[in-house]
């Protein structure tokens, strides 16, 4: 989605936004015309993402910070286009060119104004600040974060989603990681050797860039969808929602537990649990 959007709205000014939904800057406490008027003759300098942030870094020293929630989805648009029924935002250029639109049934997802801080030598929104960096970020520290990790306490599987100490993990890539690197998603953190934990520190990553890499099959030239990756999704996912399938290594049931009020997916046999 970033390289989609770096493609057609990085170097362009921002004209006039239209909110068509209170619900979609009900992050941006200070409303609507706030919310226009800040973004409103600012330049595009970049498109940035950490972990599963994305936002637009702006002239001035502002960005605009992206939620996509959990059916949002950004396009880029020419502005004839008849508009989307769940249109929520939409971005004009001063160029008259394509504008961006988020569209948004459930509307969980949406947008604010923030200042950028400097991090670490990062220039981050104040609302991503605590946020850790991806393992796909040039300046990801791994051994820091494999030491980060063996000092957990806790499960290995939450340690893994803790984007506090690394970002961009999610319930799907932790379960595909864990898989790969033979561990049970409850293991003990501290019960770890610092090359096991590299190990399904490197498979999350291997995960995360095959999914990037699939979804950047499906951009269309106009369209940037928040669903790009789905062909990953349907061919390589070899555990997760694959209850009561062979495993692809030893052809055990893979088993589903409950987990965070959502589900872990594991091979039993590749996949031990930590005797007590
Ligand atoms: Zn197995």
């Amino acid at each position: 989605m970033r390289l989609g959007l770096d493609e057609h709205i990085t170097g362009r000014t921002l004209s006039d936004v239209e909110v068509h939904h209170p619900r979609a800057i009900r992050r941006h406490l200070l409303g609507a015309g706030d919310f226009t008027g800040r973004l409103a003759g600012r330049k595009v300098v970049a498109t940035q993402r950490r972990g599963k942030y994305l936002w637009l870094e702006l002239s001035e020293d502002i960005a605009l910070l992206a939620h996509l929630g959990m059916s949002g989805q950004l396009l880029i648009q020419p502005s004839a286009a008849p508009d989307e029924q769940h249109l929520r935002v939409r971005f004009r250029f001063a160029d008259d060119g394509p504008e961006l639109r988020f569209v948004d049934q459930r509307t969980f997802g949406g947008f604010l104004v923030d200042d950028l801080v400097t991090i670490e030598g990062a220039a981050l929104p104040s609302a991503v600040a605590h946020i850790a960096r991806d393992p796909m970020d040039p300046r990801f520290d791994a051994r820091a974060t494999v030491a980060a990790l063996r000092r957990k306490r806790t499960e290995l599987k939450r340690a893994l989603l803790d984007q506090t100490l690394v970002s961009g993990i999610g319930n799907i890539y932790a379960d595909e990681a864990l898989w790969r690197a033979r561990l049970h998603w409850s293991r003990p953190t501290e019960t770890l050797s610092a090359a096991k934990a590299a190990e399904v520190l490197t498979a999350a990553t291997d995960v995360m860039r095959e999914a990037l890499g699939q979804g950047g099959t499906s951009f269309d030239a106009l369209y940037v969808n928040v669903n790009g990756q789905s062909g990953y999704f349907d061919r390589s996912l070899a555990v997760y929602g694959q209850e009561g399938l062979p495993c692809r290594r030893c052809g055990t049931a893979i088993r589903r537990e409950p987990f965070m009020n959502r589900s872990s997916y594991f091979c039993p046999r590749c996949q031990r649990r930590a005797r007590t």
